[in-house]
């Protein structure tokens, strides 16, 4: 049977939340190219996995959108999170840039800084060694809303930061509806997550972490001493 476009708009996803695992997730939005749904635990908004590009596909979406360490608006944008991460850090302290594609821009920030900076990218940098260290700060800087198994790659990265430590994650937050459906931030094939700060307050109860809202999209997940 085909349900028309209003009831399909009605119906769950058939998915589990990739995050919090909850089975009910409701329609959220449709634009031409995928439908979104929201977790009703935890707020994630989600595109189903069959709208989730090949590796291959991926990977050459970000060969042509790689940004570069001249690129001043770039390192402009990283020091929003480079700035508050350097005023809370001792050097030398010992970090980890996950997901730091092909030019990694702010581990070359922080290290300027004098901190020890680890890289780790699927693609560009995929020494998986790194991952079995420990670190007193990782930052994953739009990161996270690539990840098809968010909450598998969060708790791998919390498990590596030492007490006191913290995880900075930038990512764009999901306001409201109406905002998402004029969102330029879903019109990229590569973003299937869209956390927010109800989103944030969930996976830091999960985790056992502190949370604070540094900017925009700017968000410390900090671990006791
Ligand atoms: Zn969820």
């Amino acid at each position: 049977m085909t349900l028309p476009q209003s009831e399909t708009n009605g119906r769950g996803s058939d998915y589990p939340c990739p995050l919090c695992r909850h089975p009910a997730a409701q329609f959220y939005h449709r634009d031409k190219f995928r439908s979104y749904y929201q977790c009703v635990e935890c707020a994630l908004v989600f595109v189903p996995p069959e709208y989730h590009l090949s590796r291959q596909a991926e990977k050459a979406y970000y060969d042509l959108h790689e940004n570069s360490a001249e690129d001043e608006g770039y390192r402009r944008f990283l020091s929003r999170c480079a700035t508050p991460l350097l005023e809370r850090l001792v050097a030398p302290s010992l970090g980890l840039d996950f997901g730091c594609g092909p030019a990694p821009v702010l581990a070359q920030i922080l290290a300027q800084n004098g901190h020890t900076m680890a890289t780790y990218d699927l693609y560009y940098q995929p020494d998986e060694s790194v991952l079995s260290q420990y670190y007193d700060f990782i930052v994953t800087t739009e990161v996270v809303e690539h990840l098809g198994e968010p909450v598998s790659v969060l708790e791998v990265l919390w498990q590596r930061i030492n007490p006191g430590g913290v995880l900075a994650i930038m990512t764009k937050l999901v306001a409201s509806p109406e905002r998402f459906a004029n969102w330029h931030y879903i019109r990229d094939p590569t973003h299937i997550v869209f956390f927010s700060t109800q989103t944030f307050h969930w996976l830091a109860q999960h985790l056992g972490a502190q949370v604070t809202f540094l900017d925009s999209d700017v968000i410390f997940l900090n671990k006791p001493a």
